[in-house]
């Protein structure tokens, strides 16, 4: 998608901090990070959010998973938190779909 932050980073047109890369997926530090480790793991293709997986394009998701398994595995990470906010006020601020990864502190239930 033109116009989609997370689309312009997946494809190197904007800065990141990148964490790995693959064919189908990217993962890279959030810009404002909520614990001592917090990256965000995409999909290099357009989907909106959590609401717009489909059986078309879920095997990417499947995907994201892995690499969230062998990331936090490379990082030594074994306690971590995975978020993916969907809609607005549920606080999806970037319209691409993504997976928070949050680690390096205690966690609190329910998130806010
Ligand atoms: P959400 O609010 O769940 O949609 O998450 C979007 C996340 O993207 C937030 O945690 C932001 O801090 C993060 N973010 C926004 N712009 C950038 C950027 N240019 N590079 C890295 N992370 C970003
Ligand atoms: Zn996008």
């Amino acid at each position: 998608m033109s116009d989609c932050l997370f689309c312009k980073i997946a494809a190197g047109e904007i800065p990141s901090n990148k964490v790995y890369e693959d064919e189908q997926v990217y993962v890279f530090h959030d810009i404002d990070p909520q614990a001592p480790t917090h990256f965000l793991v995409i999909p290099k293709a357009h989907i909106v959010s959590c609401g717009a997986i489909t059986a078309e394009n879920s095997a990417v998701v499947a995907h994201c998973f892995e690499v969230i398994s062998k990331v936090t595995k490379d990082l030594g990470l074994t306690d971590f938190r995975v978020v993916s906010n969907c809609g607005a006020s549920a606080g999806q601020s970037v319209f691409h779909l993504h997976f928070h990864v949050l680690a390096g502190r205690d966690m609190t239930w329910p998130p806010g």
